[in-house]
């Protein structure tokens, strides 16, 4: 593939994850300069230097990632140049600016309440999986506080639960622009607390959380085993759902499995109304590939679209990836999109082995980073389960001891901790 393919595709991708406002100012006018090192090292012109360090803080990864998925996986590094007088060369300057004439609501909203322009309930396309979560959305904004608090959405990946969060947030700002909302995501809501604790600024955090009317707060699932956060986020709930203010949070799941989750936040979790988002059926899929086409400017024929949304069944973000791509693909080849064409676009799209051998090495990276242990605390944790379990059930001992010697021979492992280990076991055995 070209550069200029390429950086096409991480353009669209990006587009997906970023405000309209925010493409506009950090994304748009940069370009693929140089590919070095084999295909290895990407170095990316910038117009200025403030994009160059915004992109550097705040986009590097998704830009890798974004990267690597259009050139299987072959991109290790990326540097950013700026390069002043380049900016013409950039092949997504057309679907910019088409896009960017389209701007529906004003930008600083963003500035404000971290929220994304695009994410309105008029660009959201009900379907059957998404209606209790939207008309509850809806009677939220209608009575804040009172109907129902806390509002839970819960649901898989890519299937509108940040967006209908957001709606709620430019909806209540419609009709009060002056409130005092706050849209945040766990993750946020971890590391300003950690930096509040290292600042000694605990005060103006508290002060900050509790002042305000509504909190929307994304992906909560992020707080599993992260005990103190937890503990700040219950208090922050309590003082706010005292005084009526409003709380809409979002999930993955539903909060009874939201793993090393309190107790009692499970339980205020429930308080209010939970709703589900599933993925939306074909009908749904092809009107919402109709609206993106609209937001965008863009005119597919049916059949098209009738292809992609039998071909991209699993979320929303994927759909509006596939159409991004191929709109791309448009603009870049400028030709006809036949439903060959389209064919091999997806191929090349799909082409990533979405499924295959995990190693159990991820497996236990991953279970490790999600309950935000050390790989060490999950070696020692199976050690001591393997213990317990070929002590109780001898019968099962020998898959047992084939998953433990998958964990990566642990026991070996161990043996430089043996006297801790046997002053545990004593206890265990006791
Ligand atoms: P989630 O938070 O559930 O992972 P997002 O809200 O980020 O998913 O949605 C992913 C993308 O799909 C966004 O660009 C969003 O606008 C779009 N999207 C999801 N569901 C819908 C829908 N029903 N109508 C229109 N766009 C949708
Ligand atoms: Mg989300």
């Amino acid at each position: 593939m070209e550069k200029k393919q390429i950086w096409n595709i991480v353009l669209s991708e990006l587009e997906l994850l970023v405000s309209k406002a925010n493409f506009k100012t950090w994304l748009q006018g940069t370009y693929i300069l140089e590919v070095k090192n084999d295909d290895k090292s990407i170095v990316v012109a910038v117009p200025n230097s403030f994009a160059k360090s915004w992109l550097e803080k705040k986009y590097h990864k998704h830009i890798l990632e974004a990267l690597r998925g259009a050139t299987e996986d072959k991109v290790e590094d990326i540097v950013y140049k700026v390069e002043t007088n380049k900016a013409k060369e950039d092949p997504r300057m057309n679907i910019a600016t088409i896009s960017v004439s389209e701007e529906r609501v004003e930008t600083n909203t963003e500035c404000n309440h971290g929220l994304n322009p695009r994410y309105t309930f008029k660009n959201f396309v009900v379907g059957e999986g998404s209606e209790l979560a939207n008309a509850a959305c809806q009677a939220v904004c209608n009575n804040l506080g009172k109907k129902y608090n806390p509002l839970f959405i819960y649901g898989g990946v890519g299937l509108g639960k940040t967006h209908l969060l957001q709606a709620v947030g430019h909806e209540v700002l419609k009709k009060n622009p002056k409130v005092k909302l706050f849209y945040t995501n766990a993750e946020e809501f971890t590391n300003e607390f950690i930096k509040a604790i290292g600042n000694g600024t605990m005060e103006k955090f508290k002060s900050f959380y509790r002042s305000l009317k509504i909190l929307l707060i994304d992906d909560i699932q992020f707080m599993a085993g992260k005990e103190r956060t937890q503990e700040e986020f219950f208090h922050t709930f309590n003082a706010l759902y005292q005084e009526e203010r409003q709380i809409v949070i979002a999930s993955d799941r539903p909060p009874k499995e939201i793993p090393a989750l309190q107790d009692r936040l499970t339980s205020r979790l429930t308080w209010g109304l939970i709703a589900d988002v599933s993925p939306p059926g074909l009908e749904t899929r092809i009107a919402i590939l109709k609206a993106k086409c609209k937001e965008k400017s863009c005119v597919l024929n049916d059949k098209v679209l009738e292809y992609l949304a039998t071909h991209v069944q699993n979320n929303v973000r994927e759909l509006e990836g596939a159409l991004n791509k191929l709109i791309a693909y448009y603009e870049f080849h400028q030709t006809e999109l036949t439903l060959d064409i389209i064919k091999n676009i997806l191929d090349t799209l799909n082409s990533k082995p979405k499924t295959g051998f995990i190693h159990p090495k991820q497996l236990i990276e991953t279970v490790a980073s999600f309950y935000g242990l050390d790989v060490a605390q999950i070696g020692i944790i199976s050690y001591f389960g393997w213990k317990i379990m070929t002590n109780h059930l001898k019968h099962i001992q020998d898959s047992i001891t084939e998953i433990v010697g998958k964990l990566g021979n642990i026991e070996t492992e161990m043996k430089d901790k043996e006297k801790r280990i046997s002053f545990i076991e004593g206890k265990i055995s006791k």
